[in-house]
């Protein structure tokens, strides 16, 4: 046993595009008292912060030195029930993140190993610096690399087409005119470059618990998640 707080208890959740896991994992976090890590915004902001420094994708050396320049932070969301604020230094990158150009840009970046290590230590940062008494971390390798040793692991999946009419409805209501078909097969390749990729694929972690959110509403979702931390929570030594 270490001496003082104990870490904060770490609720990995990871999956494909779409799944679901920005919400559940916001709605957790909420009910929990958790902190919140998203990290697929971790890997928009870079994506983001290289179009504009002028630094290719897939260009690692450029990318590494990029990396240590960037003050990534996350700020409360701006009432209840919205997302977390994205910050790239003192600038709110928030919705500059979220476009499907982004997307890519993210998947993309997120396949060059220099910024998957680059970022880990950011991603392990934040998590447990947290003052509560637990985060919930989302993306697509936290139970398998960023977390081994994470209290509960879930791997949240649903159909194609569920996931595809999800996101859609969410770009839609933020006025973006991708139609599902394109939405599709964005997600498509998406999917695909993150199980296809060398390092860290997208995958679930051996001892992950799989939850297929097709037929399962969003509260549904939160609820069983809830009472598994919960659970666990009684049970672990103090
Ligand atoms: O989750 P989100 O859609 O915001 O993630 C954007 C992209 O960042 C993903 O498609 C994936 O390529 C990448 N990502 C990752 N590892 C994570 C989180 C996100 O590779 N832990």
């Amino acid at each position: 046993m270490t001496e003082g707080r104990a870490r904060p208890f770490i609720v990995a959740i990871d999956g494909p595009a779409g799944a679901g896991k920005s919400s559940a994992s916001r709605l957790l976090a909420a009910r929990l008292g958790f902190a919140l890590v998203d990290t697929g915004a971790i890997y928009r902001a870079v994506a983001l912060a290289a179009g504009r420094a002028g630094v290719a994708l897939d260009d690692d050396g450029p990318l590494e030195r990029l990396l240590p320049t960037l003050a990534i932070r996350f700020a409360p969301p701006p009432g209840p029930g919205a997302s977390q604020r994205v910050f790239l230094g003192a600038e709110e990158v928030s919705e500059a993140i979220r476009t499907p150009a982004i997307s890519l840009g993210a998947s993309a970046v997120s396949a060059r190993p220099v910024v998957r290590a680059g970022l880990l230590d950011l991603q392990r940062r934040l998590a447990r610096a947290s003052e509560n008494r637990g985060s919930v971390l989302e993306g697509r390798d936290i139970g398998t690399v960023v977390f081994p040793d994470a209290d509960l692991k879930i791997f949240l999946t649903a159909s194609e087409s569920e996931r595809a009419h999800r996101r859609w409805l969410e770009l839609h209501a933020r006025g973006d005119p991708s139609t599902v078909e394109q939405v599709l097969a964005e997600q498509r390749r998406r999917d695909r470059d993150d199980s296809e990729r060398a390092v860290a694929p997208l995958r679930p972690a051996p001892d992950a618990r799989l939850l297929d959110s097709s037929h399962l509403g969003l509260e549904a979702v939160v609820e069983m998640l809830a009472r598994e931390v919960e659970a666990r929570l009684g049970a672990r030594p103090r």
